[in-house]
């Protein structure tokens, strides 16, 4: 089991309330909040309020918490109105894929139409 907060990390400050954030949805075990700088007119991050670095690590250590972030990220489509227009879950993962917060999290992105392809 990984360390639940790490005292410099941003997002456990979000967890924590030491930071504020724009909360959508909350369980006893994930937070969901509206990204600062939206990329999408729907644009929310699902983290694991455990701090993992990335998902890779998250869903190694731990099954029924990924699955419980994937599970709140539907939900935040469903909220959202854009279940079944679509929407899109990324990861990034690892500072050449662009990640810059280093506790998991998964964007929640939709509300527009996005190019066929990944980029
Ligand atoms: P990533 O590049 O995948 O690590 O994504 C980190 C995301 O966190 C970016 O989209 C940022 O805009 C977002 N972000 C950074 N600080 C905050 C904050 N205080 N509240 C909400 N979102 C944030
Ligand atoms: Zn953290």
């Amino acid at each position: 089991m990984a360390d639940q907060r790490d005292p410099d990390c941003l997002f456990c400050k979000i967890v924590t309330g030491d930071i504020p954030a724009t909360v959508v949805r909350e369980t006893e075990r994930t937070l969901a909040f509206r990204d600062i700088k939206p990329q999408a007119p729907t644009h929310v991050l699902v983290i694991p309020k455990d701090h993992y670095p990335n998902a890779a690590t998250l869903a190694a250590a731990d099954a029924e918490l990924t699955a419980a972030v994937l599970s709140e990220a539907a939900g935040v489509a469903a909220d959202e109105h854009i279940a079944e227009s679509g929407y899109r879950l990324i990861f990034n993962t690892g500072a050449a894929a662009g990640q810059t917060v280093f506790h998991a999290h998964v964007h929640v992105l939709g509300g527009e139409q996005f190019h066929e392809g990944l980029v």
